[in-house]
């Protein structure tokens, strides 16, 4: 199994500013995942020489525009340019139903996928080589969620974008690497995002094999992130590295 980030920003300034490219990770394994295609996705998958007609499933963890922009784009590629049903689409309410201010994937694109899951937290969702366990997330008035995917003979716990929340290390117990969205590295009055204090905590309660730490916002890059990151491992114990735009992490590091 590898993981490759298309891009590794996060943030309002970010998104628009390009610092970071916004489209997501893919997880390569018995099922290619591609999680939370955001500006830029497509093209960078295309830079990178990966082929969209080769993804199984795309999951949009919610409907902020830099975790679903590139959804309808990606779909037609998993659908071989729309001509076929193909693939497995995973979203929420918002996602899927415009719940929250219609920022939803287009009605044409849902008709071009094979299957679509409507993802709650604390249910599960299993196929063939695996399965996923969607997460809690608080995050705006957003119906978010992060997941658990077990694949592959490996456990990755992924927040997807949220606060920190009684109960979190609970619930990523057992994972092998944890991708985390870390915003910001110090706190601020805004909620809704991880800061290297909650990821420390997480991180040091769950003892993971490895941690990526990704969807870094402006103040994260300048930071740098890679210091950050080293504090971290410094205070937790716990290989820690501060993802960049392009990187491959193979499932033999976690
Ligand atoms: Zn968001």
């Amino acid at each position: 199994m590898e993981i490759i980030f298309l891009g590794t920003g996060g943030g309002r300034i970010n998104l628009i500013n390009q610092t970071r490219a916004t489209g997501g990770f893919i997880i390569f394994g018995s099922k290619n995942i591609h999680v939370d295609p955001g500006p830029g996705a497509l093209v960078h998958m295309r830079k990178l020489g990966l082929d969209p007609l080769k993804t199984n499933m795309i999951i949009v963890t919610h409907s902020h525009i830099d975790h679903i922009s590139d959804a309808g784009a990606l779909i037609e590629g998993m659908s071989r340019y729309g001509l076929d049903r193909k693939g497995i689409l995973i979203g929420g309410d918002d996602s899927l139903e415009g719940a929250t201010d219609g920022q939803s994937i287009s009605k044409y694109h849902l008709t071009r996928v094979e299957k679509i899951v409507n993802a709650k937290p604390g249910e599960e969702f299993d196929f063939e080589e695996g399965k996923f366990i969607f997460t809690k997330a608080i995050h705006d008035s957003f119906p978010a969620f992060g997941f658990i995917l077990e694949m592959d003979g490996k456990k990755i716990g992924y927040t997807g974008d949220t606060e920190y929340y009684e109960g979190m290390t609970d619930v990523f117990d057992g994972c092998d690497l944890l991708i985390l969205n870390v915003m910001k590295p110090i706190p601020d009055r805004y909620h809704g995002h991880l800061t290297a204090e909650d990821a420390s905590k997480l991180i040091g309660r769950v003892q993971p094999k490895l941690v990526l730490i990704t969807h870094l916002g402006m103040k994260m890059i300048r930071y740098p992130a890679e210091k950050k990151a080293a504090e971290i491992e410094e205070e937790t114990g716990v290989k820690t590295i501060a993802a960049i735009d392009g990187m491959r992490i193979s499932s033999d590091q976690f």
